[in-house]
């Protein structure tokens, strides 16, 4: 490094707005009783950036932080020295010592990882290091089946060390009116009170752990769902927690390509890889510096996406390239759009409810696909821009 910073050229930019990020984690905690609202920061905060994102959460009074993998465990473990930080897929066995050196919690998946965890904390001595328990109660892709969680309440000698939470996840949480949400409840709250029961006959002196279930459309579908501690991420994002409802959350992105290159073509010429798009009449066809590589799909192209320039709303046609795509912006006056003008192609006046219409693709996806060679802004609160990078 000699200190100096990489120049910034005028290109495809990722807004990223700090403060609704903060009016959307309030809203989800103005909503909770007792319960506190940890936030789900996995794969670096839904692509918005975990070094920016988790310093706001925890300005706002989030404590409780879960993310996919240990390695992202570190990584936010530098950035919030006093979090406490739950893995969701744990720790492999024989990297316990890595994960606790780090005070990161593993989340217990499966007995052998129970029994990896207890046996890492008896060779370690002491009172023991505190992992999550995670109960499958229905969705079959992680966590303690309901003959794991039988075998643990009648041996509770297995998990002697502190169990920071219990935790659940729900399958269908964005259909509020689905019937598996309840059997699920249901599941979790027996399954969670036997357990405890049994622990605590036998242990009266360990603390009781915290229950967790809610996703973010699990906050949202009522305080049954909240236990101790609720875990939204998409909600927090901007995205909507359901499939089937408008969007209760402020937005927080929004990119915005430049146009490269107009082109005129006359009628039968051609555009893109394959051709596939071929103008009918005089067409006029503005070229913009974001492709698949950026996360913007091929499933963009041929008429489905759309971008909106000065308040017109164009086509996205013929194929998505690698880096860049093409609209078709005919039917816009000439002096709408030139050179080297921005477009809005996501978020802004291009909802994300829109593009997942159009593209088939969830919030999930369009958010974490999100390319990582835009110039980034970050808005603070106020709205202002708060660094570029
Ligand atoms: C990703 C994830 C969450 C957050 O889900 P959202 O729908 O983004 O709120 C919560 N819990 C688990 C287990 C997850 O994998």
């Amino acid at each position: 490094m000699n200190g100096q910073t990489e120049p910034v050229f005028p290109g495809a930019t990722l807004e990223i707005d700090l403060g609704a990020l903060a009016r959307n984690y309030q809203r989800l905690r103005n909503g909770l009783n007792s319960a506190l609202c940890g936030a789900t920061v996995k794969a670096d905060a839904y692509g918005l950036g975990l070094d920016r994102v988790a310093p706001i959460l925890w300005s706002e009074g989030c404590r409780h932080f879960f993310v996919a993998t240990p390695a992202e465990g570190v990584k936010l473990r530098r950035i919030l020295p006093d979090a406490e930080i739950h893995i969701f897929n744990g720790v492999p066995r024989g990297y316990e010592h890595v994960a606790h050196e780090h005070r990161l919690i593993p989340v217990l998946n499966t007995l052998g990882a129970v029994d990896g965890w207890a046996d890492f904390c008896t060779a370690r001595g002491g009172g023991g290091a505190p992992a999550t328990l995670h109960f499958d109660s229905g969705m079959n892709r992680l966590g303690l089946s309901p003959d794991d969680v039988a075998e643990l309440v009648a041996k509770p000698a297995r998990a002697t060390f502190p169990i920071s939470c219990i935790m659940s996840h729900l399958a269908c949480a964005d259909v509020p009116d689905a019937a598996m949400n309840r059997e699920q409840l249901d599941r979790f709250n027996e399954q969670a009170e036997a357990y405890i029961a049994a622990r605590t006959k036998t242990y009266p002196a360990l603390p009781r752990p915290m229950l967790s279930l809610a996703n973010s459309a699990g906050v949202l579908n009522g305080p049954e769902y909240h236990f101790d501690l609720v875990r939204p991420g998409i909600a927090l994002y901007g995205g909507n927690p359901f499939t089937d409802r408008t969007n209760p959350m402020q937005n927080v992105i929004r990119l915005r390509g430049r146009i490269l290159q107009i082109r005129n073509l006359i009628a039968t010429e051609r555009v893109g890889y394959g051709a596939t798009w071929q103008a009918t009449g005089p067409a006029r066809i503005a070229t913009v510096d974001v492709g698949y590589a950026d996360g913007y799909l091929r499933a963009f192209g041929e008429d489905r996406g759309h971008a909106v320039i000065n308040g017109h709303k164009v086509p996205v046609v013929g194929r998505v390239s690698m880096d860049s795509h093409a609209l078709d912006i005919t039917a816009l006056p000439l002096d709408a759009c030139a050179e080297g003008a921005d477009v809005d192609l996501l978020g802004g006046p291009v909802a994300l409810d829109e593009a997942i219409k159009a593209t088939g693709l969830s919030g999930y996806e369009l958010l974490t696909l999100l390319g990582r060679r835009y110039n980034r802004v970050y808005k603070d609160s106020e709205g202002q821009p708060s660094g570029v990078s």
